[in-house]
């Protein structure tokens, strides 16, 4: 490995990183009985139309709820389970408990709404894919159209003649696909045009420094303007302040997410939002000044 990092920084060994590697090594084998021991959870974040502030989808994003360590973020177990394969029946646990959860607002008489639910490269590149998506709908009863996946360029670039086949299963399928994290992975923008994509979601890392930078709105007022010019959706990510919203309202984005409507909700809050979106929408909108 410190071969990797090139011959003028070679890396000492420490023993902070003895001390990294067995912190890792406890997570790991206790992520190995996570699922069975329930720990883990799926939190939703509202999608929200920008123009008219009406919840439109929500985000499933996973939580790991460690008996000593408390919340674990996805960001430090999902590469850990996507390394040692254990991602793939996380993944499914998740897809179906979000399938779930959507059919049971559909049957509570909320008006429908888009439930996605990220996959990884692993969940992705498992061949029968198409089909393991299919029973899980067809266990929970969700129409295809409720359901968006959501899937990166990085994952999608691994293996193109793979990607396209899969991708127009799930089309087949009926589902919804998004591209998630775009312009944070290869800049190829061939594959766009090639496969069946439905809708574009703008990383976060675009939108952080929307409000000072003006490269920062060129490039995203160019993002915004291939997806429509493709015929997608276009979801900014990560929006937190109300500088963002008017500047990703002026540039037509139509949908947006983050901490500015919403964090990620617990099932529980989530439904409460759903109860309640007026009180949300209301105080969204007088920050936007839209006459409601
Ligand atoms: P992602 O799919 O791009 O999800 C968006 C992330 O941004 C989430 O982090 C969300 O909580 C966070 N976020 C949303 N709005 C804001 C905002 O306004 N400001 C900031 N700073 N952050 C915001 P989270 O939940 O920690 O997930 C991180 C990543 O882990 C996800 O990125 C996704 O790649 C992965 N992940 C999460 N859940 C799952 C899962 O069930 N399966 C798989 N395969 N990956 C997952
Ligand atoms: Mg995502
Ligand atoms: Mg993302
Ligand atoms: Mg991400």
């Amino acid at each position: 490995r410190a071969k990797e990092h090139g011959r003028n920084n070679y890396r000492f060994y420490k023993p902070e990183m003895n001390a990294q590697a067995s912190q890792l090594l406890a997570l790991e084998n206790r992520l190995h009985q996570a699922l069975e021991r329930r720990e883990f959870d799926v939190y939703y974040q509202p999608q929200i139309h920008i123009n008219t502030g009406e919840i439109i989808g929500m985000e499933a994003l996973v939580r790991w709820r460690h008996p000593e360590l408390g919340l674990v973020s996805p960001g430090q177990f999902i590469p850990l389970a996507e390394e040692n394969g254990l991602i793939v029946p996380i993944g499914e646990w998740v897809l179906r408990t979000a399938c779930a959860q959507n059919k049971a607002w559909q049957n509570a008489g909320f008006s429908p709404l888009r439930v996605a639910v990220n996959l990884s490269p692993r969940q992705f590149q498992q061949p029968n894919i198409a089909s393991r998506v299919a029973l899980a709908l067809e266990e929970t009863g969700l129409d295809p159209q409720y359901l968006e996946l959501e899937i990166t360029e990085t994952t999608i670039m691994q293996n193109l003649d793979f990607a396209s086949e899969m991708l127009r299963d799930l089309q087949t399928l009926g589902v919804y696909i998004s591209i998630d994290d775009f312009g944070t992975g290869y800049s190829s923008l061939g594959y766009l045009k090639k496969f069946p994509f439905d809708k574009l979601k703008i990383d976060q890392s675009f939108v952080r420094d929307l409000k000072d930078n003006p490269h920062d709105i060129a490039i995203i007022s160019a993002m915004i303007t291939l997806g429509h010019g493709l015929n997608l959706k276009v979801v900014a990510e990560g929006v937190e302040t109300r500088e963002q919203l008017e500047l990703l309202r002026s540039l037509q984005s139509e949908e947006m997410q983050g901490y500015l409507f919403s964090q990620p909700l617990t099932a529980e809050d989530a439904t409460n939002l759903l109860h309640n979106p007026l009180i949300k929408t209301n105080i969204y909108c007088s920050t936007l000044c839209i006459a409601y």
